[in-house]
């Protein structure tokens, strides 16, 4: 049986493929175009796509009768078009948990460089600014007791509200679809409606999934109910923030600044964002540990052998609508 991978990984879950005797066809290359998505795919009974992979009705149609499973390499899933999947009879799994650390400290880390002026003043040091030292140069905000405000109170977002909570005694408001009770009961969370959650927070960090009803969930109205001193943080997916308004709101200081890790047209990323000193761009690398990665390649593998070795269904099921599995 044929898997196709269609990004470098790590070894880790190459090596479950291989030692479970399936055939690889593993490329290691820049990202495969529509057309090459099509062709590669053809006569697979697996595919291990990455994030930016649009895996689409099309691309589904093309591969064949023998395609059985979508092994996403990401959490976030808006990319594959598991609708169309589940009509098929093509299950999609996904890689849950094993990255949560990572893409929480990487929240926090964009949280604590951008209120911190951390790449700004990198640069200034660098350009030989630094003549004396100036007692009102760079000013910050102090983390002790100031409030976060998470959107998404999942996986993600409630293990970076504990890092918030246990290493900097802040005060933790969520907006969620449903309430976290664990959460509110060990950390103290307090579940707020979006608007109260924005007024009130020093720093916003979103971790909700894209979907129809997160589109644009932050735009010109949500940013301007935000503190002029506050700092918004997104490693979440780039069209939950409206980029337009954004961009408005970080010229006309409506906010302190923005922390980004994905943006609404990826890779592109808009000059004007480039051009501003209040914001930090990282390229999607949030989930980027050896730990992180290594874990999901290994999980990916797992969901394919569960499949097409054990003729089980995922460990990690995304459509649990699916119609009559393949296999
Ligand atoms: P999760 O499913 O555990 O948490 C998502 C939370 O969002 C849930 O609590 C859910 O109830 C809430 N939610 C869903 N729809 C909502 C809505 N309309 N309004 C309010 N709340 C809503 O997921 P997770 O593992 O924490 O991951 C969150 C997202 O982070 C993923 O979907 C993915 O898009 C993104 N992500 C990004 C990276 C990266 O590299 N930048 C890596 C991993 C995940």
């Amino acid at each position: 049986m044929k898997v196709l991978i269609t990004r470098r990984i790590p070894r880790a879950g190459i090596k479950l493929l291989e030692k479970a005797g399936l055939q690889l066809d593993y490329r290691k290359g820049p990202p495969l175009s529509e057309k090459e998505l099509k062709d590669a795919i053809n006569g697979v009974d697996a595919i291990i796509p990455v994030m930016p992979d649009q895996i689409t009705r099309g691309v589904l149609e093309a591969a064949g009768p023998n395609l059985k499973l979508v092994a996403h390499y990401a959490v976030g899933y808006d990319n594959i078009d598991i609708k169309a999947a589940a009509e098929m009879g093509i299950y999609v799994s996904n890689t849950p948990g094993d990255l949560t650390e990572a893409v929480a400290e990487h929240s926090l880390s964009l949280m604590l460089a951008v209120s911190r002026h951390i790449v700004s003043a990198d640069r200034f040091t660098r350009a030989g600014n630094y003549k004396y030292w100036d007692p009102m140069v760079f000013l910050g905000s102090q983390y002790n007791g100031a409030t976060i405000g998470i959107i998404g109170l999942g996986r993600i977002g409630s293990y970076l509200a504990k890092l918030c909570k246990n290493g900097f005694n802040m005060n933790i408001l969520y907006y969620d679809a449903k309430k976290n009770e664990r959460a509110e009961k060990e950390i103290n969370a307090v579940f707020s409606p979006l608007e109260n959650l924005l007024t009130k927070s020093d720093f916003v960090s979103i971790h909700v999934p894209l979907l129809p009803t997160t589109k644009h969930l932050i735009g010109m109205h949500e940013l301007k109910q935000m503190k002029p001193t506050a700092f918004l943080i997104n490693t979440s997916r780039g069209p939950v923030i409206d980029e337009d308004a954004l961009i408005i709101a970080l010229k006309e200081d409506w906010i302190a600044g923005a922390a980004l890790d994905v943006y609404e047209e990826e890779p592109s990323i808009r000059q004007d964002l480039k051009d501003l000193d209040n914001v930090i761009l990282t390229p999607h690398i949030a989930s980027a540990t050896r730990e992180s990665r290594i874990g999901m390649s290994r999980m990916a593998a797992e969901n394919i052998i569960e499949v097409l070795v054990n003729k089980k269904s995922p460990i990690n099921l995304v459509n649990k609508d699916i119609n009559k599995p393949r296999n």
